[in-house]
């Protein structure tokens, strides 16, 4: 199968250049002007249309278990909703259970996972304790394709870890090659905040942001970015929320750390005012780490812009309003923690950072693809358009205009963070290792296309 893109603007990270890309069954063969297309080929025609790398979410929490209810997208509904925004790889976390092997985590995800997604996907793994051989255990993860560990320092009767373990696994990650992402605050002071505003009958949405103030964030990458120090490895701040938090990575960075770090939509266009949304409202906006006072907006935008934060992810983690958020009336610790977002990334970070002036469209591609693809072992395969390269494309229509919401979108749930915005600027076309996967607003995709990404270790690509 040959497909000739035409007439389009070629955006990379690097630089943007009138030219034409040819395709020839799941990778790209070819990227210059003037192509003629051979006999038989499809050809796409992107005339006033940028033609960029898939985008790739290294932050996603699709079919996740919490306590008894899952998130409400599993991998069929989030990746279909991925690939209508422009997204065609997703790193999902999978998580190891207390006590139990890795091995077991990385097989029930890969489980939940086969024959449902529409978009190539790969696993980062949660690490809960090393009993029993935890090590080795990363050792081997590491060799399934498996290069990045997720650490919690926050929800301390579930997912935390002490600074020993922390280290422990950052000492082992140094040498097989693995990146550390970090869930960084500070679980037992936050404990004792939420605690006492229980206790003083404080139960609503709000309390969930007041508990969990920036500083508890800070303190903790600033302490991961020590500990990733003394243990000579590299760490990948996850979610970056606030000011404080950036200043951390800014000056770890400064002083040359091997600190890299993603943030997310949601903390760039929403605040901490929509948790005191009427109705309970508020509780589809509780999200950890919580959004922030707007004045933490700008500097999100400077650290995208200027580098010192590297991605743009998601954690889309969505749960329903009307019966999973639900769950928290009365009692804010009881609201499950996450939103819906895999469908908006794109238009949301071409909308409020390449129309406003914020960020160029090459600082865009790397945001949303080349820089994730290389941190996460996926590049040059994903995140670049070169000849070589998988054929995860998206061709880009910077003149669609569109509300966001739920009457819109694709996701599984029945909220948008983003109701009512209005955004310019959409995917159009999207291939997937050369495959049209969706057009014009029609996905032409099907559940269980997607393949196990095996990412290479850091350092690699
Ligand atoms: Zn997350």
């Amino acid at each position: 199968m040959t497909t000739l893109i035409r007439n389009g603007t070629v955006a990379t990270a690097r630089e943007t250049r009138a030219a034409d890309v040819l395709i020839e069954g799941e990778r790209i063969v070819e990227v210059r002007a003037g192509i003629q297309a051979p006999a038989g080929a499809t050809i796409l025609d992107a005339s006033g249309m940028y033609v960029m790398p898939g985008g790739i979410d290294v932050h996603t929490h699709l079919d996740m278990p919490m306590g008894e209810i899952r998130s409400s997208d599993d991998f069929e509904t989030g990746t279909r909703a991925a690939a209508f925004g422009g997204t065609t790889c997703i790193v999902d976390y999978a998580t190891q259970a207390r006590g139990a092997r890795m091995r077991d985590a990385f097989d029930a995800w890969r489980r939940m996972a086969e024959g449902k997604a529409a978009i190539d996907y790969g696993f980062h793994m949660i690490v809960t304790g090393l009993a029993g051989g935890g090590l080795a255990d990363m050792d081997e993860i590491v060799r399934e394709g498996v290069t990045s560990f997720k650490l919690f320092m926050a929800y301390p009767r579930s997912l935390m870890v002490d600074d020993g373990t922390i280290f422990r696994v950052m000492e082992r990650a140094a040498r097989n090659g693995a990146l550390v992402c970090m869930h960084a605050e500070n679980g037992l002071v936050i404990d004792v905040l939420v605690e006492r505003a229980l206790a003083e009958g404080k139960t609503a949405p709000a309390y969930h942001a007041l508990t969990r103030p920036p500083l508890a964030e800070a303190e903790a990458v600033h302490r991961s970015v020590a500990i990733a120090e003394m243990a000579g490895a590299a760490v990948y701040i996850v979610h970056v929320s606030s000011r404080d938090a950036l200043d951390e990575i800014r000056r770890a960075r400064d002083r040359g750390a091997a600190v890299f770090a993603e943030t997310c939509p949601q903390y760039l266009l929403l605040s901490v005012d929509d948790l005191e949304r009427p109705d309970f409202e508020g509780a589809k906006y509780v999200l950890t780490p919580p959004l922030r006072p707007r004045e933490h907006q700008a500097a999100l935008w400077t650290g995208l812009r200027d580098g010192d934060l590297q991605v743009a992810a998601t954690d889309h983690c969505p749960f329903r309003f009307a019966d999973q958020k639900a769950l928290g009336r009365g009692d804010f610790t009881k609201i499950p923690n996450g939103g819906p977002g895999i469908e908006n990334r794109l238009q949301l970070l071409w909308h409020y950072g390449v129309n406003q002036g914020r960020l160029s469209v090459n600082r865009f591609v790397d945001l949303v693809s080349t820089a994730p693809a290389r941190l996460f072992g996926l590049y040059p395969n994903k995140g670049e358009i070169a000849a070589g390269s998988d054929a995860d494309v998206v061709i880009w229509d910077p003149a669609i205009e569109q509300t966001v919401g739920v009457a819109t979108g694709h996701m599984r749930v029945d909220y948008s963070l983003y109701e009512g915005f209005q955004v310019k600027g959409a995917a159009r076309t999207v291939l997937s290792r050369g495959e049209v996967i969706v057009n014009a607003g029609r996905f032409l995709g099907r559940a269980g296309r997607g393949r196990f990404q095996r990412r290479a270790p850091l350092g690699s690509s």
